[in-house]
């Protein structure tokens, strides 16, 4: 991936971080962004102190700032001349039953996961299609493929960015533009963590490989997505759940 320019969002922690640092392991220039600006700092010299191949930018965005998309993408490309992998990774949940669930819980997940999404692709969409290349990666969930209770919310903006996909990769795919989501089940990051142990526990108990996954394990496949190698591979869904949704 080298002379690859990437912007990963929600790169401060988690999932989106080890998504960073494979990309670039990898070579890639990753412009990292979230809300948490010390985060990404450490991460950017993290990757300075393992010597990798590539390098991270670390630039505040807040997603659902929907005046500072389009400022923010001009200004990534004005300093790195293009955008090649894009990978929409930020999200939240807040989970709570339909019945006293109110419209502010409903939209604040909604425009995280999936409006935000949309906004920013579209900005980055002209950088790839003037190069005739690109790599779009969506990280969604399984909740959006099988519901889950208590997620009206997350599991609607996770279907909804299935959707968008499918239509980007049908659209794009004459440019050479590739877009995909992967959907993980239950990997172990903060927004994990916050379970009830014994929820956590009854969980692995419905996963046939018996564990939640590592945030490794997510970002191998979205780096392989993101890659030269993935070029015949666009509008599809790949889960990593370790086979809990078959
Ligand atoms: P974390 O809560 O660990 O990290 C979320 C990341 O998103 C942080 O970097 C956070 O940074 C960033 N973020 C949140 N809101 C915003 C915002 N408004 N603007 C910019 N950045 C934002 O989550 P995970 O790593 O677990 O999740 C990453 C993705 O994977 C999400 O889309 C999630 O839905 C999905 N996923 C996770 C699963 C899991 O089991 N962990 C399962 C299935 C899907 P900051 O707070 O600094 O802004």
């Amino acid at each position: 991936m080298k002379d690859r320019i990437a912007l990963v969002t929600g790169g401060s922690r988690g999932i989106g971080r080890a998504i960073c640092l494979a990309l670039a392991t990898r070579g890639a220039k990753v412009v990292a962004c979230a809300r948490s600006g010390g985060a990404l700092e450490e991460l950017a010299a993290e990757v300075r102190k393992l010597e990798l191949a590539g390098e991270i930018d670390p630039r505040v965005l807040d997603v659902t700032d929907r005046a500072a998309i389009d400022p923010f993408v001009n200004a990534v490309i004005e300093d790195h001349d293009r955008i090649d992998i894009l990978v929409n990774n930020a999200g939240i949940t807040n989970d709570g039953v339909m019945a006293s669930m109110t419209d502010d819980q409903f939209d604040d997940v909604l425009t995280t996961n999936l409006r935000s999404v949309f906004w920013l692709t579209r900005a980055v969409c002209p950088t790839m299609v003037w190069r005739r290349w690109g790599r779009i990666v969506n990280i969604g969930s399984i909740s959006g493929l099988m519901g889950l209770p208590g997620q009206a919310n997350y599991s609607a903006s996770k279907a909804g960015l299935i959707g968008l996909t499918k239509a980007l990769a049908k659209e794009l795919g004459k440019r050479k533009i590739t877009c995909n989501v992967l959907a993980p089940g239950f990997i172990t990051t903060d927004m994990i963590s916050a379970l009830p142990d014994d929820l956590k526990a009854s969980l692995k108990q419905t996963i046939p490989l018996g564990r939640f996954g590592e945030v490794e394990e997510v970002a191998e496949a979205a780096a392989f997505l993101a890659s030269e190698e993935a070029s015949y591979i666009t509008g599809q869904v790949l889960t990593i759940d370790g086979g809990l949704h078959t």
